[in-house]
């Protein structure tokens, strides 16, 4: 498990977001059967699945941390915790050095207005029905943010930052490229003045041509608004472009964090190692992002010890008994491996 602590420059800065052993665990309804047994004090054995299991990690304003790992690592239901979006089953989020759970209503609306997701799949996160001026409006209206004079030129504007034309506004989603729906997504965010933004694998669902466009995008908004980001993705050479550092999940947890160019030069964690070595590149001559060998392991039912070792060719007795914890290898990298 690594901690905020191990971060550099932790002890002097309030990172702008903090999580704290946090964690979400999902379960069923029980079954028809399930509940009668209870009726005669039989309590059913509902599986549990760790989606996120305890994951300590600190984001520093201004950075934008990549968070990498296979479908299923549990890295999108930490960003919908960190967005408001699925509440935690246990830990905390602290946000410009307050908990969360302890602010007041006026704090807590700062909060959510401050913290925006942006979204795979622009087409579902976009209501079909709304035009996009309507889309962008809602929150200011919502919110009572701006007048309605000023929502007009609001929205003209945040459609224009984003590469679009205020025209756009009164279309449909359905009347725009792929593209231009992730940047109507990127302006729904925006226009409620964040400085954090939770990016879910915001460029997996485009044309590879278009790719580059949207992270130049993020990139230019990060410097003109000055955000934070946390940018979520199963792909190593995209936060390649874009991160500070990166943090790499493993079937809920954080077992590498380290600066993008450290992590790119020399990976800690067999996981990380395997992850790089499926890059595509001019070496390889791969023309796709290739899986890792094995599959992830079911988070209704990990593998004791630690979670990697089915697929590991490091494995050992102790690493199929004993879960490692995260250890500082290097100031401002932390690995989460007996190998260190
Ligand atoms: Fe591999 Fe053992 Fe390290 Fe896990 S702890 S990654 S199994 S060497």
């Amino acid at each position: 498990m690594l901690m905020a602590a191990d971060i550099p420059g932790e002890a002097e800065v309030t990172p702008v977001l903090e999580l704290r052993g946090l964690g979400r665990e999902f379960t069923r309804r029980p079954v028809l059967a399930e509940r009668f047994l209870s009726l005669f004090g039989r309590k059913p054995e509902i599986p549990v699945l760790k989606a996120v299991r305890s994951v300590n990690l600190a984001v520093q304003e201004g950075e934008v941390l990549g968070l990498v790992g296979e479908s299923g690592c549990g890295k999108s239901t930490l960003g919908r915790m960190i967005a408001g979006i699925t509440p935690p089953s246990h830990g905390e989020i602290v946000y410009k050095g307050e908990l969360v759970s302890d602010l007041s209503r006026e704090a807590l609306k700062e909060f959510t207005l401050g913290v925006q997701m942006i979204f795979q799949d622009p087409y579902a996160s976009l209501n079909p029905r709304q035009k996009v001026g309507d889309i962008l409006a809602e929150p200011l209206r919502v919110h009572r943010m701006a007048t309605s004079k000023e929502i007009r030129s609001r929205v003209d504007d945040t459609l224009r930052e984003v590469g679009l034309d205020a025209a756009y506004r009164s279309r449909y989603p359905h009347q725009f490229s792929g593209g231009q729906r992730q940047r109507i997504d990127i302006a729904r965010a925006l226009i409620v003045e964040p400085q954090f933004l939770v990016c879910d694998e915001p460029i997996a669902a485009l044309d590879v041509s278009i790719q580059a466009q949207v992270i130049n995008l993020f990139l230019k908004l990060r410097e003109s608004r000055k955000l934070t980001y946390l940018f979520i993705s199963h792909d190593l050479s995209v936060v390649r472009h874009i991160a500070d550092r990166v943090a790499i999940m493993y079937l809920g947890e954080i077992v590498e964090l380290a600066p993008t160019k450290e992590l790119f030069a020399d990976p800690a964690h067999p996981y990380t190692r395997t992850l790089l070595e499926n890059i595509p590149s001019v070496k390889n001559r791969r023309r796709k992002f290739a899986a890792v060998k094995g599959e992830i392991p079911s988070p209704l039912n990990p593998p004791s010890g630690c979670a990697f070792h089915p697929r590991c060719s490091f494995a050992t007795d102790r690493c199929r008994a004993e879960a490692p914890t995260g250890r500082q290898i290097s100031p401002g990298r932390t690995v989460s491996c007996h190998l260190f």
